[in-house]
Protein backbone atom coordinates (compact mmCIF):
# COMPACT_ATOMS: atom_id res chain seq x y z
CA UNK A 1 0.00 0.00 0.00
CA UNK A 2 1.59 3.40 -1.24
CA UNK A 3 2.21 6.00 1.58
CA UNK A 4 0.11 8.51 2.51
CA UNK A 5 0.90 11.96 2.54
CA UNK A 6 -1.27 15.32 3.08
CA UNK A 7 -2.46 16.38 0.01
CA UNK A 8 -0.19 19.23 -1.61
CA UNK A 9 -2.42 21.79 -1.73
CA UNK A 10 -1.30 24.73 1.18
CA UNK A 11 -3.46 24.18 4.17
CA UNK A 12 -5.46 20.98 3.10
CA UNK A 13 -4.94 18.48 5.73
CA UNK A 14 -6.43 15.50 3.62
CA UNK A 15 -4.46 12.09 3.62
CA UNK A 16 -3.59 10.91 0.12
CA UNK A 17 -1.67 8.40 -1.71
CA UNK A 18 -1.90 10.68 -4.94
CA UNK A 19 -0.17 14.26 -4.71
CA UNK A 20 -3.57 15.59 -4.17
CA UNK A 21 -6.84 14.40 -2.37
CA UNK A 22 -9.57 13.73 -4.69
CA UNK A 23 -11.25 17.18 -4.18
CA UNK A 24 -8.32 18.88 -5.03
CA UNK A 25 -7.18 16.65 -8.04
CA UNK A 26 -10.96 17.37 -9.44
CA UNK A 27 -10.55 21.10 -9.17
CA UNK A 28 -6.95 20.45 -10.62
CA UNK A 29 -8.49 18.81 -13.72
CA UNK A 30 -11.56 21.38 -14.03
CA UNK A 31 -8.86 24.61 -13.80
CA UNK A 32 -7.20 22.31 -16.80
CA UNK A 33 -10.14 22.41 -18.78
CA UNK A 34 -10.84 26.27 -18.02
CA UNK A 35 -7.73 26.73 -19.79
CA UNK A 36 -8.13 25.02 -22.84
CA UNK A 37 -11.36 26.30 -23.15
CA UNK A 38 -9.33 29.86 -23.85
CA UNK A 39 -8.09 29.05 -27.31
CA UNK A 40 -11.56 28.75 -28.54
CA UNK A 41 -12.58 32.17 -26.51
CA UNK A 42 -10.59 33.72 -29.02
CA UNK A 43 -12.47 32.60 -31.79
CA UNK A 44 -15.62 33.59 -29.40
CA UNK A 45 -14.39 36.81 -28.65
CA UNK A 46 -13.58 37.91 -32.60
CA UNK A 47 -17.02 36.77 -33.42
CA UNK A 48 -18.68 38.88 -30.42
CA UNK A 49 -16.30 41.74 -31.73
CA UNK A 50 -18.32 42.02 -34.67
CA UNK A 51 -21.25 42.12 -33.74
CA UNK A 52 -20.19 44.74 -31.25
CA UNK A 53 -21.30 47.70 -33.39
CA UNK A 54 -24.84 46.80 -34.29
CA UNK A 55 -25.98 45.42 -31.33
CA UNK A 56 -24.70 48.65 -29.77
CA UNK A 57 -26.71 50.76 -32.05
CA UNK A 58 -29.81 48.57 -31.12
CA UNK A 59 -30.22 46.41 -34.64
CA UNK A 60 -30.22 43.38 -32.95
CA UNK A 61 -32.87 40.54 -31.72
CA UNK A 62 -31.84 38.28 -29.40
CA UNK A 63 -31.26 35.10 -30.71
CA UNK A 64 -31.65 33.11 -27.83
CA UNK A 65 -34.03 29.82 -28.92
CA UNK A 66 -35.69 31.25 -24.98
CA UNK A 67 -35.85 35.20 -24.76
CA UNK A 68 -36.83 35.81 -20.60
CA UNK A 69 -36.55 39.32 -21.55
CA UNK A 70 -39.92 41.80 -22.17
CA UNK A 71 -38.51 42.28 -25.84
CA UNK A 72 -36.38 40.12 -27.63
CA UNK A 73 -34.65 43.83 -29.24
CA UNK A 74 -31.07 44.18 -27.07
CA UNK A 75 -31.01 47.41 -26.03
CA UNK A 76 -27.80 49.49 -26.50
CA UNK A 77 -25.91 48.80 -23.02
CA UNK A 78 -28.03 45.81 -21.77
CA UNK A 79 -25.74 43.19 -21.27
CA UNK A 80 -25.38 40.18 -23.95
CA UNK A 81 -23.66 36.89 -24.98
CA UNK A 82 -23.06 35.17 -28.19
CA UNK A 83 -24.78 32.82 -27.85
CA UNK A 84 -23.71 29.31 -29.68
CA UNK A 85 -25.74 26.93 -31.50
CA UNK A 86 -27.17 23.72 -29.55
CA UNK A 87 -24.11 21.88 -30.89
CA UNK A 88 -21.90 24.82 -29.74
CA UNK A 89 -20.10 24.24 -33.25
CA UNK A 90 -20.70 27.39 -34.02
CA UNK A 91 -22.88 30.67 -33.19
CA UNK A 92 -26.42 31.68 -33.34
CA UNK A 93 -25.60 35.44 -32.57
CA UNK A 94 -26.30 37.77 -29.82
CA UNK A 95 -28.29 36.92 -27.01
CA UNK A 96 -29.51 38.63 -24.22
CA UNK A 97 -27.21 37.48 -21.22
CA UNK A 98 -29.64 36.49 -18.50
CA UNK A 99 -31.29 34.19 -22.05
CA UNK A 100 -27.69 33.09 -23.13
CA UNK A 101 -27.11 31.69 -19.66
CA UNK A 102 -30.44 30.48 -18.68
CA UNK A 103 -31.25 32.34 -16.10
CA UNK A 104 -35.11 31.62 -16.41
CA UNK A 105 -37.76 32.42 -13.33
CA UNK A 106 -38.66 29.55 -11.22
CA UNK A 107 -34.96 27.57 -11.76
ZN1 LIG B 1 -6.74 18.57 -0.63
ZN1 LIG C 1 -33.29 37.60 -24.81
Amino acid sequence: MPAQRVCAEPGCPTLTSARRCDDHQRQREQARGTRQQRGYDAAHDRERERWRPRVERGEVDCQASTCVMPERRIQPGQDWDLDHTDDRRGYRGPAHRPCNRGWRRGQ
